[in-house]
């Protein structure tokens, strides 16, 4: 690892890490503040110098959503300034291009970017899972496989379990016993028995509960037949449940459009 003198005392190492450009931020005329989620250092903040520059040697490899191999200046320890500075970047796979022309999948890539920055609220906590969820369902939202909905609400419900809070499926959210529920409370953490159930629970269509059990678990087949008003439900059970856990709203979540296109 080479280390670089600076003029605040300490020394600046160079390191390399691949990262998930999360947001990008202006920083006076022409240079940037980029949130990246990296695969071994967390979540971190990073400045980008001259990014507008004709010819930039950054260009528009520093834009959301992209893959990118970077090499950073800054203590990985955190040790001295938080915020690090971009030296080379390479793109892996510049996703944020294929959602450009494409509103709802734009849209349900933010909210992506948006969780995967709240569930890192601290700076350079490794999150290996988180990295490897976000980075998968951006590309899942690029190839189009799956519609955009689905990629999105697959995401938010493994990253609640990264954060452990996923919503009971398959057991009683309050007493644990096996099975399929017909009942769900966010406040109680999912579904719940008829012995547990609190006032107020939903009772939401059987399909539903399958359809959050499969994108749970990554059953795409399952998941790809559900109907139109199921995937709706489903999504509707999963922001509730999100929004009751954090702190703040998510923002992009309300904005995200949900029309499929081909
Ligand atoms: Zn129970």
């Amino acid at each position: 690892m080479a280390s670089v003198p600076t003029g605040s005392g300490y020394r600046r190492q160079l390191y390399r890490d691949d990262a998930v450009v999360l947001r990008v931020q202006k920083l006076g005329e022409s240079d940037r503040i980029i949130t990246l989620l990296t695969r071994r250092h967390g979540r971190l903040r990073a400045v980008a110098r001259g990014v507008r520059r004709t010819m930039s040697r950054f260009g528009a490899r520093l834009e959301p959503f992209g893959h990118v191999d970077l090499q950073l200046a800054g203590s990985p320890e955190g040790v001295g300034s938080s915020l690090h500075s971009v030296s080379q970047v390479e793109a892996v796979a510049l996703y944020g291009k294929q959602f450009l022309t494409d509103y709802p999948r734009y849209t349900a890539a933010s909210a992506i970017a948006e969780t995967a920055e709240r569930l890192t609220p601290v700076e350079r906590e490794p999150s290996l899972r988180l990295f490897q969820l976000t980075l998968g369902a951006l590309k899942a939202l690029a190839a189009g496989e799956h519609a955009g909905g689905l990629v999105l609400d697959a995401y938010l419900l493994r990253a609640m379990a990264t954060a452990g809070w996923a919503p009971a499926i398959a057991e009683c959210a309050v007493c644990g016993t096996p099975g399929r529920h017909a009942a769900f409370s966010v406040p109680a953490g999912g579904a719940v028995c008829p012995d547990c159930r609190p006032p107020g629970s939903a009772h939401p269509a059987p399909a539903t509960l399958l359809l959050m059990s499969a994108l749970t678990d990554g059953d795409w087949p399952i998941a790809d037949a559900a109907e139109p008003p199921v995937r709706r439900e489903c999504s509707g059970l999963v922001a509730a449940h999100l929004q009751w856990h954090m702190e703040r709203a998510l923002r992009s979540l309300p904005l995200v459009d949900r029309r499929e296109s081909s």
